[in-house]
């Protein structure tokens, strides 16, 4: 069997600032590595595949659940595929490094679910849903359709807060990333 290491997962409606905070963690020599998702929808806008996602077609995304390629697998909105790859996991681990995930609220339950001890969960709260909507129109990347949705994604995914080990406000990035920072340390006794 493949060996076991530690999993940091960082959930977050979208816009909350978690890709800026799992970024951050990211730059600092801790042992971690990012686990890259795979997803059903196109790239936007500078988005690199095998490096922010492996992009596959709504096809092969289907193929790969039926074979049991994903640890967990979501329709994140309607139409749009999102999992982790075992594989990616196995890789991660292999190199003795722990793994860091970027997910939403859904996949990261089911993950620690999966893990328990193993995993660090870790929800990333928004000050406010009308600072959430600012960054999500700022962002200019989708249109008013996507943007309606995210924001009544993250009203329920606010409401399953509570179910992280540690809910963590980004009001101010500095403050969010030493607090992200600490809490990372004393999980991997680093
Ligand atoms: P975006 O399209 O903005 O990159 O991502 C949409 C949502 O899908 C985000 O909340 C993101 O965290 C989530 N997501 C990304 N990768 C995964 C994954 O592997 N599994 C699940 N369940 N959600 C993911």
């Amino acid at each position: 069997m493949a060996k076991q290491g530690k999993l940091l997962i960082f959930s977050a409606p979208s816009g909350s600032g978690k890709t800026t905070l799992v970024r951050f963690l990211l730059s600092l020599d801790l042992g971690i590595e990012f686990s890259i998702s795979a997803t059903s929808r196109a790239p936007r806008g500078e988005e690199v595949d095998g490096k922010d996602y492996y992009f596959l077609s709504e096809e092969d995304f289907k193929k790969r659940v039926i074979h049991g390629d994903f640890l967990e697998w979501e329709e994140v909105y309607s139409g749009t595929m999102y999992g982790t790859l075992r594989s990616e996991v196995e890789r991660i681990w292999e190199k003795g490094n722990a793994v860091i995930f970027d997910m939403d609220v859904v996949g990261g339950l089911n993950l620690k679910s999966l893990y328990g001890d193993a995993a660090l969960s870790i929800f990333v709260m928004p000050p406010s849903m009308e600072e959430l909507e600012k960054r999500l129109r700022g962002r200019q990347t989708d249109s008013e359709d996507k943007i309606r949705q995210r924001l009544a994604k993250a009203r329920k995914e606010i409401g399953r807060s509570d179910r992280f080990d540690h809910i963590l406000l980004n009001n101010d990035l500095a403050t969010a990333k030493k607090e992200a920072e600490s809490l990372v340390r004393l999980f991997l006794g680093k």
